[in-house]
């Protein structure tokens, strides 16, 4: 019974240490400070909620109607 419970126990830690990791994972690029498409400043929020963003609000939906 008592192996059963650590290895519940090391399977719980296993899955807390890898969510842990994908939180602390940096973005694959920082965020751009001004829009690549029309060179508009993009908002501090937008660049922090978006990571790796490239373009203002605007063009991002242009971007994605043209997909
Ligand atoms: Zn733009």
């Amino acid at each position: 019974m008592a192996d059963a419970v650590d290895f519940a126990n090391d399977h719980a830690e296993y899955f807390l240490q890898l969510s842990l990791r994908r939180l602390a994972r940096l973005p694959d690029k920082p965020s751009a400070q001004f829009c690549e498409d029309c060179d508009e400043a993009i908002p501090l929020a937008r660049q922090q909620s978006v990571a790796g963003c490239e373009t203002c609000i605007d063009c991002q939906s242009l971007r994605e109607r043209r997909r």
